[in-house]
């Protein structure tokens, strides 16, 4: 029997494992479908770590990458938090370390320090204020215009925002997503002469000549909403391929169509139902953080939650 088989079998201990650790299942939208359909949320960044911030539930299980489980654990010193798969570590957010932040503070002093949650916890704590791919303008926006934004690590995301914000001060780290940079303009130009009614809606980590063809640029998150309220019915998608799941349960009369289909994200896809059982069976893999990281994290991570709750200039 294979995997495929497995996965009632899995999914009912999954089940029992959770009620009896009275435990929350935490998803992101890139997760294998078989997963999603056991979060309690499904969700992007933004909204994982809104809930991680609510939750009463003793234990966290986070199905998704490293630093959005760091991020839950740090909104929640005092529960566990479990990543079901230790190799699930998003290759964007090594692409920055702390002491890189720490030079470029010295290179641009007064700069303000924006980091998208896409980072580990050492370089939060050297950041002024994170952002998600759902906030990132709203929180560059509330920067005075005056001051200089340091901006890490995701360069194509950071371009976008420097284009919706106009704002000229901004000097961005040079990493990305592996995944959202492999889209091509020739990709969306192939993708609407076989589908020319569609609408393009694609992800801010995606590169610049990707953006400008699309009607939309949205998070995970936004795309849900958008691709829901808006009339047309067949979208063209550009963010990992795990989306379609989401959307297509949510708009079951409307077609999604990947951009291209080398949209996988290999790290999002470790986690199976097995492995998700075996964290709630066997408690792992528990997400630390050291006491003085995490307390001056915490900080940039709660002044982007305040930003969003429109508390915070
Ligand atoms: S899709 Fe990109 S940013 Fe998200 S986890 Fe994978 S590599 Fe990291």
């Amino acid at each position: 029997m294979g995997y495929k088989d497995d996965i009632p079998k899995l999914a009912a201990e999954v089940a029992e494992q959770k009620k009896k650790r009275n435990a929350i299942i935490l998803v992101h939208n890139y997760q294998r479908p078989e997963v999603q359909d056991l979060g309690d949320f499904v969700g992007d960044s933004l909204g994982l770590a809104q809930e991680a911030a609510k939750t009463d539930a003793e234990l966290i299980v986070l199905c998704g990458v490293d630093f959005m489980a760091e991020t839950a654990k740090l909104l929640n010193p005092e529960k566990v938090v479990l990543l079901p798969e230790d190799r699930a570590l998003c290759p964007m957010a090594q692409m920055i370390a702390p002491d890189d932040v720490v030079e470029l503070k010295a290179e641009h002093p007064g700069a303000v320090v924006v980091s998208y949650v896409n980072t580990p916890a050492d370089v939060k704590a050297v950041t002024d204020v994170c952002c998600t791919s759902a906030n990132a303008v709203k929180v560059v926006n509330s920067i005075p215009p005056e001051k200089p934004v340091i901006f890490t690590p995701d360069r194509h995301l950071g371009a976008y925002v420097q284009r919706e914000t106009g704002r000229e001060n901004m000097i961005i780290w040079n990493g990305l997503c592996p995944t959202h940079a492999l889209m091509r303009a020739e990709d969306v130009l192939r993708a609407k002469e076989k589908y020319p009614d569609a609408e393009v809606v694609v992800h801010p980590e995606a590169p610049m000549e990707v953006i400008e063809l699309a009607d939309a640029v949205r998070s995970t998150s936004g795309m849900l909403r958008y691709c829901g309220e808006t009339k047309a019915s067949t979208f063209l998608i550009g963010t990992e391929i795990g989306m379609l799941y989401p959307l297509k349960k949510k708009c079951p009369d409307k077609e999604f169509v990947i951009v291209t289909g080398e949209l996988v994200c290999p790290t999002m896809k470790m986690t199976t139902l097995r492995s998700l059982r075996n964290a709630l069976r066997d408690m792992k893999y528990e997400i630390t953080v050291p006491d003085d990281v995490a307390s001056a994290a915490r900080k940039s991570i709660e002044r982007m939650l305040e930003i969003g709750r429109g508390r915070a200039g």
